[in-house]
């Protein structure tokens, strides 16, 4: 039966089936999730309505229930990016640069670009098929300063049905002329823009200065001034990345006590804020953070290939900040939350920590659900949630394959995953239950 045909119908899903519950962190508490070798989803107008054991659910189905087989294959959540940029598609993998050169030299003149609709709507539909085809169904994505590149990806977002977080760039210095706003046309667009996209079918917006330094106290001001007019959009920015940024955030506001400080004062704390990154954070901070309901995405890739630092996640899990996990491309050096995963157990090996492979599945799914606000829509398989879904082979490459038929627990086998897998793992990709990419 083809997909569209079931739109609206109940429908099942076989296949294992792995999920988190809650975090289980770093020693990996079995209670924090469920896993079922042979399972079952039930899915009705794009909903999970049931979850559990394939046989005596099937038992219980109307038998011209459809009825799609991936048996021998395992179901994930969908992967939820918290934190990626999609005009840096195109500058993934440039050589040889820390944050604030790689801005200059790589950056800036790849946005300016964007003011073109035809360009910003090329770029915006290579993105979310590269996020399809890795397995991301959810995402916190940052464009340009121009509406027309948001525009083009809540568009080409709302064509595929995915549930999209972005909204306009705000950049009124230190940056070229042509990727400069002022303080009026921040807040005008992006009231607009709110009007336009905000809660449109499963799009959210997002209030975007995009960090500290770009933005003078006016137009942080008028960030604020959006952000307490429309409580239940988003914050989304960047702090505390890399030390060379810091010091020129303490010489830009000298009255700021850090830099986290300075979105603090001006209001962009608070539930649904986001904030990129985190690396260099004291105490105050984080507990800032926590009585905030800020939140902050781990960004493994951009972190080590930009030199940026290492993470402290058990410090931020301990003060029960939020984290979502991202890849940041382009910064970030791959689409795929898999390889993420691989390079965020090595921050924590650098840290003498584990990350044990339900924790990083938790991360990549739960973890950033719950960093963006919206577990109660995503995250897992509990009756209710939109059923955006994954399915991972492990008959990918001949390499996962041989090091699978040796596990014997689903821990092993997410941790071959987590250490082998990339896009090749990635064998079907379901938006509210319907396929989107299928290998
Ligand atoms: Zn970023």
């Amino acid at each position: 039966m083809h997909e569209s045909s079931m739109k609206g119908k109940r429908h099942a899903v076989r296949g294992s089936l792995f999920h988190c519950l809650c975090d289980p962190g770093p020693g990996g508490d079995s209670r924090a999730s469920e896993y079922f070798e042979d399972g079952l989803l039930l899915i009705e107008n794009g909903r999970i309505v049931e979850y559990g054991p394939a046989l005596p659910a099937l038992a219980r189905l109307p038998e011209n229930t459809p009825v799609t087989d991936y048996s021998g294959k395992l179901l994930l959540p969908g992967f939820i990016d918290a934190h990626i940029h999609y005009p840096q598609t195109d500058i993934i993998a440039s050589y040889g640069a820390q944050l604030l050169e790689w801005l200059n030299k790589y950056t800036f003149p790849t946005e300016a670009r964007f003011g073109d609709p035809e360009h910003a709507e090329e770029v915006a539909e290579f993105f979310l098929e590269e996020l399809l085809r890795n397995g991301t169904t959810t995402a916190m994505v940052m464009p340009t300063i121009h509406p027309v590149s948001v525009d083009a990806i809540f568009s080409a977002a709302q064509k595929r049905n995915m549930r999209l977080i972005s909204g306009k760039v705000l950049m009124d210095r230190n940056a070229p002329d042509n990727l400069c706003d002022t303080p009026r046309e921040a807040y005008e667009q992006s009231r607009l823009l709110i009007e336009k996209w905000h809660k449109r079918d499963r799009l959210l917006y997002a209030i975007t200065p995009r960090f500290a330094p770009t933005s003078t106290e006016a137009q942080l001001r008028e960030a604020g001034k959006l952000a307490a007019e429309y409580p239940d959009t988003y914050v989304h920015s960047h702090v505390a990345e890399n030390h060379e940024e810091i010091a020129w955030v303490e010489a830009l506001f000298p009255w700021s006590r850090s830099y986290l400080d300075v979105y603090h004062k001006f209001g962009l704390l608070r539930e649904r804020s986001l904030f990129a990154h985190g690396i260099h954070l004291d105490k105050t901070d984080r507990k800032l953070l926590e009585k905030s309901g800020a939140t902050l995405a781990f960004c493994p890739t951009s972190n080590t290939f930009l030199g940026s630092g290492l993470f402290d996640l058990e410090d931020t899990r301990q003060h029960n900040v939020r984290v979502g996990l991202a890849t940041d491309v382009g910064g970030g050096t791959s689409f795929n939350m898999l390889q993420t995963l691989s390079d965020a157990y090595k921050i924590q090996q650098l840290a003498g920590r584990n990350l044990a492979p339900t924790q990083g599945i938790y991360l990549a799914t739960l973890g950033s659900a719950q960093a963006l606000y919206l577990e109660d829509k995503l995250g897992n398989f509990l009756p209710g949630k939109e059923a955006d879904f994954i399915v991972l082979d492990d008959q990918a490459t001949p390499l996962i394959s041989r090091r699978t038929s040796t596990t014997t627990s689903i821990e092993e086998k997410l941790f071959v995953f987590m250490k082998l897998g990339d896009d090749r793992a990635v064998y079907a990709t379901h938006i509210m239950g319907e396929e989107a990419h299928l290998r």
